[in-house]
């Protein structure tokens, strides 16, 4: 008689779960497989010991990451209102609700004002994890603000993007934002104040198309995916197979769409020499006027 007999059924293997980065304790990198402490990851910056995995930052994580101690944050209680009245598989009201007790904040940006190696700058940094950091008119209105606050107390601005593109729950009003952002920007332009643009993983669609691509300098953290469509989309349009590495930073760094691709952990110091060139440049050139932001005539009544 066998000492070893299989009495009972085997247990059933588990459904294949998704694999994505848990709250736990270990997390496993995606691009390495290697299992990393949760612990040992935030003193790298969310960024792979072993394989420079850039994992994605949460928006005061970010700012975390680029102040030098405390910020004063701007705006916070603005939250969408849901002017359409969207539906689609749920209420958009029931979905900003659901993502708001979820993460704590009222809509898929925060912004701040800092010190980032002791240079004062006005910070928007997006959260990718509310509604996939979808610009609806709430994220619209705090870059704005961010913006002309940073002309009204002349100050530099950084834009951290990490977001799918517009929100369709707000249709035509979250495309309005991509203009009005860009408005501000050239206020702040020709008030002669630098912006530079740090394009996240994934930063696409309407952001792309509007602010992450309009700073005096933009740039990219490493592979991060960056592009207007998707490759899907993109491939069954053009019916061509794309190049390797397609919108990845790496490659549009190639072909002249950024500026420079630069690992998050010397991200702020690069931000910084970038900012001290910028102010130093201004300091040098000879004075020019500088326009006040056009203020919008009162309605006759
Ligand atoms: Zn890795």
């Amino acid at each position: 008689m066998a000492w070893f007999k299989k009495i009972r059924k085997p247990i059933e293997p588990q459904a294949k779960k998704e694999s994505r980065v848990p709250e736990g304790l270990w997390v496993k990198c995606p691009s390495c497989a290697e299992i990393i402490y949760n612990k040992d990851l935030a003193a790298t910056m969310s960024v792979c010991p072993k394989c420079a995995h850039h994992f994605r930052l949460g928006a005061v994580e970010r700012l975390r990451l680029l102040f030098d101690g405390d910020w004063e944050e701007f705006d916070a209680g603005l939250q969408s209102n849901d002017p359409l009245q969207f539906v689609d598989t749920k209420p958009y009201k029931n979905r900003l609700s659901a993502t708001i007790s979820a993460t704590g904040m009222k809509d898929a940006v925060v912004s701040a004002i800092g010190q980032i190696d002791g240079i004062e700058t006005s910070v928007a940094a997006m959260e990718y994890t509310f509604i996939g950091g979808s610009m609806g008119v709430v994220v619209g209105e705090k870059i704005t603000r961010a913006i002309e606050r940073a002309i009204e107390r002349r100050l530099p601005v950084v834009i951290v993007s990490a977001s799918g593109g517009a929100r369709m729950m707000e249709g035509a009003l979250s495309l309005m934002q991509m203009a009005k952002i860009s408005a501000a920007l050239a206020r702040l332009d020709r008030a002669r104040l630098p912006y530079v643009s740090v394009l996240t993983d994934p930063t696409t669609g309407g952001v792309t198309a509007s602010f992450a691509m309009l700073g005096d300098v933009n740039v990219a953290e490493p592979k991060a995916l960056i592009g207007f469509a998707g490759p899907r989309v993109i491939e069954q349009t053009i019916r061509q197979k794309l190049p390797e590495g397609f919108q990845r930073s790496e490659f549009l760094l190639e072909h002249g769409m950024l500026d420079m691709v630069v690992d998050r952990r010397d991200l702020k110091a690069t931000i910084a020499r970038v900012l001290r060139f910028a102010i130093a440049a201004r300091a040098d050139a000879p004075a020019a006027e500088v326009e006040q932001p056009a203020e919008v005539p009162a309605s006759q009544s």
